[in-house]
């Protein structure tokens, strides 16, 4: 610990991690953090935190970091340093000489949701205004993507409906497929207060993660779910709760269209979709599934929290349709204390999504082929949009290697080492001719860049983040960045050097423009952000202080749609020559890819990805704790340590991917969700073998 002596002033900002969206005081000696301090009025943690926003902010002056904007012509030259001006002009003409040859389809943009809602706004603006395409897609695609795609199909509206402070009216909460306790680890200490006072918890999830049994709190019920059987598992729930009579009848008659709930009530009430029916599949006693389904619908205000468990499956979309077709028939939306919440993994996975950077959707989840909306954005723009939608990240790498598909601007994400089956995404990257990464550090996907534009951390910005209960928070630049440019100001640079005019001088101008295009955002303003502190959208005319609660008397949509959920068995199964499967998370101290933790002390209490085995299956292959052990799937082999816990139940093995080394995603296959291509991270049938040390 280096002693930075006593502040002179603070700045109030917003972490960069979780979707938690904690508030800090950066307590400053000049232009130097001395510490931050959780902030104690801040709505969503109201003066908590965790050792990730706390102590995990050193990366930002690492030594590492990329300061000189650099460029190569062919990615096994050495890097050169250059001006602003030639490495944003070399891209800007690189990007247009693939169009003049290869069509104006043949590039594309992925935005982070790192960044903030001002720099992904212009990210997807300049893909629509000066590519003049719809090919970009954000690094939500790979983790809550099936939640936009579930929650607009059922509610009408991507996004979670309730406040984490709703959580201490909640009676019964389900978390699933989420680690709370090292995921969102202020969210988890909220919701212990509330178990501690009482409320019941079931737990679905594979592993034995910290809730299910920790000091003073034990789950009610831990539903350890087969992978890949989430959505044959709530149709049983759902079962219990038709067949037995549990169905919230007024809410469901009032608030929902009743065809499809009848068809969904005669789809869940046949005998296949009983618990006892599904457990061969999910591997759940029959029993466990109806004692949970009758304490969520019988036991007052329920809530579901639920995270990448859910959603990084090939029934994805199919699964959180599922959550909120019990919600629904259990009359759970729409007042404190109730509702579907997904915990965002990324400080700012809901905004990326609502700033409109997925390739089918302009800002506010409004499709690309709308006609009245695209003109407001033309009119605004003064350009003509494309009516059809573009190329999802999946589909870029595909057109990569079928040579259709040939330059990327990547801010902010580390593809090769966060998407699934590395060796497919590389030689997707090696295929094209301009890779424009815009990062910390050279990261692994700057491998195989021809241009690094260095960006700026979130200490060195302007901006808002978007939590995981919709809050709108400030980001204030505490320092000057360290690169010389902001991210929204290199956006904005290689959109003029595109000739396609961007000129803001301060991104509060950009929300400007936000509010102006986004009728949920109508009413977001820096001047109400500093008044009020943050603000839950929709925020317009009908909310003007914000909406904390969503759907309170009716859903978004109108009525409510319940969907059919046919349970569907992954591709990825258990077999004689790949016996076990891998599933994937996160560890307290150290954050997805380990770019910014790494570079911290956090490194200290975690610095390598472990192997999670049960002793069962260990003692089969020979393996004790510390050993080095290769996993085999079908797209891959790496080599980890093994650690022997019944954490896991026999058949099923677990690790983090925050280290490159270890290279989780090496063995991860490019199954996804039907719906969003969201890739299914957490089923890979693997075999494990002891192997000696790499
Ligand atoms: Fe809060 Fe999440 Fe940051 Fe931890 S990582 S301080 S819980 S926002």
């Amino acid at each position: 610990v280096i002693d930075l002596g006593q502040p002179e002033h603070a700045i109030l900002t917003t972490c960069a991690y979780c979707g938690v969206g904690c508030g800090f005081r950066a307590e400053m000696k000049g232009q130097t953090v001395v510490r931050m301090v959780p902030w104690k009025d801040g709505k969503a943690n109201r003066g908590h935190s965790c050792v990730k926003g706390r102590f995990a902010w050193g990366y930002a002056t690492h030594k590492e970091r990329v300061l000189k904007p650099m460029i190569r012509n062919r990615i096994d030259e050495p890097w050169r340093e250059v001006s602003w001006d030639e490495a944003l002009n070399h891209a800007a003409s690189e990007f247009r000489r693939i169009q003049q040859a290869h069509g104006r389809d043949s590039i594309g943009a992925l935005t982070s949701s790192r960044c903030t809602n001002e720099e992904t706004w212009l990210v997807q603006k300049l893909v629509r205004a000066a590519f003049g395409t719809n090919n970009v897609d954000t690094c939500a695609r790979v983790c809550h993507s099936p939640t936009g795609y579930g929650l607009k199909q059922t509610l009408g509206e991507s996004a979670g409906t309730q406040t984490f402070d709703s959580v201490m009216k909640t009676d019964v909460a389900i978390v699933m497929g989420a680690n709370p306790s090292s995921a969102h680890p202020v969210f988890a200490s909220r919701l212990k207060k509330r178990l501690r006072q009482g409320a019941k918890l079931i737990v679905i999830d594979p592993r034995r993660i910290e809730l299910v049994s920790s000091p003073h709190i034990k789950a009610d019920y831990h539903l350890q779910v087969r992978p890949g059987t989430n959505t044959a598992l709530l149709t049983s729930m759902a079962h219990v709760i038709v067949t037995e009579g549990l169905v919230a009848e007024d809410y469901v008659r009032e608030r929902c269209e009743t065809e499809a709930f009848e068809q969904w009530r005669a789809f869940v009430s046949r005998p296949e979709n009983s618990p006892e029916a599904m457990e061969e599949a999910t591997g759940v006693p029959a029993d466990q599934v109806r004692g949970a389904a009758r304490l969520y619908a019988m036991g007052g205000n329920g809530s579901i929290y639920y995270g990448l468990g859910v959603t990084e499956h090939s029934q994805g979309s199919t699964t959180v349709m599922a959550i909120a077709n019990l919600a629904m028939a259990t009359g759970n939306i729409g007042r404190e204390g109730v509702g579907v919440n997904p915990l965002r993994g990324q400080n700012n996975v809901q905004g990326s999504c609502d700033m409109g950077s997925f390739p089918h959707e302009l800002p506010g989840y409004r499709h690309v082929s709308d006609d009245g909306v695209r003109s407001q954005f033309e009119a605004d723009w003064g350009v003509v949009l494309q009516p059809e939608p573009g190329l999802r990240i999946t589909n870029m790498l595909d057109a990569a290697l079928e040579g259709s598909f040939k330059g990327l601007y990547c801010q902010g994400e580390d593809i090769v080492q966060s998407d699934p089956n590395t060796q497919h995404v590389a030689a997707a990257l090696a295929a094209m001719e301009c890779i424009v990464v815009q990062d910390l550090f050279l990261n692994e996907t700057a491998k195989y860049a021809h241009v690094f534009l260095p960006g700026s951390s979130f200490m060195e910005k302007d901006g808002t983040f978007t939590n995981a209960e919709r809050r709108i928070s400030r980001v204030r630049k505490v320092m000057e960045p360290l690169n010389g440019k902001a991210d929204w100001e290199i956006t904005a640079a290689l959109s003029n050097a595109l000739g396609y005019p961007m000129d803001y001088a301060h991104p509060s101008e950009i929300m400007d423009e936000i509010a102006r295009l986004t009728p949920t955002f109508a009413g977001v303003s820096y001047d109400k952000l500093e008044r009020l502190g943050s603000l839950q959208w929709p925020c317009n005319d009908d909310a003007p202080e914000g909406t904390p609660t969503m759907h309170i008397d009716a859903f978004v949509r109108g009525k409510g749609r319940f969907m059919l959920t046919q349970y569907v068995p992954s591709d990825e199964r258990s077999t004689r020559k790949l016996p076990l499967l891998l599933t994937t998370g996160r560890i307290l101290s150290q954050y997805n890819v380990g770019a910014q933790t790494r570079r911290t002390p956090n490194v200290s209490w975690h610095s390598e990805d472990l192997l999670e085995i049960h002793p069962q299956d260990a003692e089969d292959r020979g393996v004790d704790s510390g050993d080095w052990v290769g996993i085999r799937s079908r797209s891959g082999e790496t080599v980890l340590r093994a650690i022997v816990t019944d954490r896991v139940p026999p058949g099923v093995v677990y690790t983090t991917f925050h280290f490159p080394e270890s290279g989780a995603n090496v063995v991860t296959t490019d199954s996804s969700d039907w719906a969003t291509n969201c890739p299914e991270y957490k089923v890979t049938a693997v075999q494990v073998m002891r192997v000696s040390q790499p």
